[in-house]
C-alpha cells in the first residue's frame, strides 16, 4: 500500500534523540530555544514561542489578541476542527465563512460580508501549501492569524508565510511538512505578543497566579525539529517536483489542477485535485490498486455546525469532489508514476 503521507525520519533525528535521551535533559531546554531561534530566523520573524500542538499555537495566539467571549473571530469552513476547537476554548464566537474553490483558500469577499464591529481576529490557514489572498485579507484591517500549518516554507511574493500576520502560528504534527512528532510555534514580530504567549504556556515559578496552562514543548521534540529544519529545503524541492510529474500527467486529464502559477511559492503539502465527479469513486479505485488517496479535509465545519447549506455553495462542491493524492518527499518516483497511471485509468472508466 502506498500511503497518503509520511514523515521523513532518517538516521539524523534518531541520533539526535539518543543524545538527548543519554543526557537525561528532556524537558524543554536549550534544544527548544535553539528550535524556536532557528525557525524565527528562517520565517523572518522575531520571535518564537515553541508550544506542544498547532492547536495550543492558535490558543495562545487568540488569548494574545485579548479575544474573549462576545467577540467575533472569522474562520474558513474548510478546514480541520483544530481552528473552531481553538477559537470555542476562547468562548468568543467563531463566524464561519465559505472559501475561493480554485485555491481552496478562506475567501475575502465572504471574509468581508461577516466582518461586524465585534470581528477581532481572522484565522487565515494557507491550505495545502499555497498562500491565501494576504493583501486583500490584511486590508480589512482586523488582526490576521496566519495558520501555517500546511505552510513551512511557502512564500507570498516571494516573502516567506507566517512573517504576514499579526501572529502566525505553525504544526509540527506527525505527517506536516516539518515534524516533532507532535509541536507547534507561534511566531509574532510583537514582543509584548511574544512575552504573553511565553509567559502562559507555562505554570511553573510565577510571581503571581492567573490562570496559565502547560503547552511547553520539550527538548526530544525539539531535536527531532532541529534536524527536520535542516532538511526542509530538500522536503520542499522534492514535494514541488512530484507536485510537476503530476501537473505534467494530469493536465489533459478533465481535472482541476491544483493552482500554482507559481510553483514555487506552493508547497505541495497536499496535491488536491478536482474532479467532475464525487471524489469518492476515484478514492475507492485507488485504493484497489493499493493506493492509499484521501479527501483532504475530513468534514467542513459548517457542516458540523448544521449550518445552512446554501451559505458555502464553495465548500460542499470542493468537498464532494476533491480528492488528495499521495505526496511527501520519499514518495519514490516510479511510485508517483504508478499513482498517475491509476489516476488516468480510474478517470477514463
Ligand atoms: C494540523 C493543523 C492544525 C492543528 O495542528 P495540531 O498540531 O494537530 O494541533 C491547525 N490548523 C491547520 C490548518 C492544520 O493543518
Amino acid at each position: 500500500m502506498i500511503p497518503h503521507s509520511k514523515p521523513s525520519i532518517n538516521i539524523r533525528e534518531i541520533n539526535a534523540l539518543n543524545s538527548v535521551l543519554r543526557s537525561g535533559l528532556i524537558a524543554e531546554g536549550s534544544l527548544t530555544a535553539k528550535f524556536e531561534r532557528q525557525l524565527a530566523d528562517f520565517v523572518g520573524v522575531r520571535f518564537a514561542t515553541a508550544v506542544n500542538s498547532g492547536t495550543s499555537g492558535l490558543h495562545l495566539a487568540l488569548l494574545a489578541l485579548k479575544i474573549k467571549q462576545g467577540d467575533e473571530v472569522i474562520i474558513p469552513s474548510y478546514v480541520c476542527t483544530a481552528v473552531l476547537n481553538a477559537v470555542n476554548y476562547t468562548g468568543a464566537t467563531v463566524k464561519i465563512v465559505d472559501i475561493d474553490p480554485d485555491s481552496f483558500n478562506i475567501c475575502p469577499i465572504a471574509v468581508k460580508e461577516a466582518l461586524t464591529k465585534k470581528t477581532k481576529a481572522i484565522i487565515v490557514p494557507h491550505m495545502f501549501g499555497l498562500a491565501a489572498d494576504l493583501k486583500e485579507l490584511l486590508e480589512f484591517g482586523v488582526p490576521v492569524i496566519e495558520d501555517c500549518a500546511m505552510a513551512v516554507g511557502a512564500t507570498y511574493n516571494g516573502q516567506k508565510l507566517g512573517s504576514f500576520g499579526a501572529i502566525s502560528v505553525f504544526s509540527f504534527y506527525a505527517t506536516k511538512m516539518l515534524t516533532t512528532a507532535e509541536g507547534g510555534m507561534i511566531l509574532a514580530n510583537n514582543k509584548k505578543i511574544a512575552a504573553f504567549v511565553r509567559d502562559l504556556k507555562d505554570y511553573d515559578n510565577k510571581p503571581d497566579y492567573r490562570l496559565r496552562f502547560n503547552y511547553k514543548m520539550n527538548d526530544l521534540s525539539a531535536a527531532i525539529g532541529l534536524e527536520q529544519l535542516k532538511k526542509i529545503p530538500d522536503f520542499i524541492s522534492r514535494r514541488q517536483r512530484i507536485a510537476r510529474m503530476y501537473n505534467k500527467s494530469l493536465v489533459d486529464s478533465g481535472l482541476v489542477l491544483p493552482l500554482g502559477g507559481n510553483i514555487k511559492e506552493h508547497v505541495y503539502f497536499r496535491y488536491a485535485i478536482r474532479l467532475r465527479k464525487s471524489a469518492n469513486i476515484l478514492i475507492a479505485k485507488l485504493q484497489e490498486a493499493g493506493i492509499e488517496a484521501k479527501k483532504p479535509v475530513f468534514r467542513p465545519l459548517h457542516q458540523y455546525l448544521r449550518l445552512k447549506s446554501a451559505d458555502f455553495p464553495s465548500t460542499n462542491e470542493v468537498f464532494k469532489s476533491t480528492v488528495s493524492l499521495p505526496i511527501y518527499p520519499e514518495l519514490s518516483s516510479k511510485n508517483a508514476k504508478y499513482i498517475i497511471s491509476k489516476t488516468l485509468k480510474a478517470l477514463a472508466d
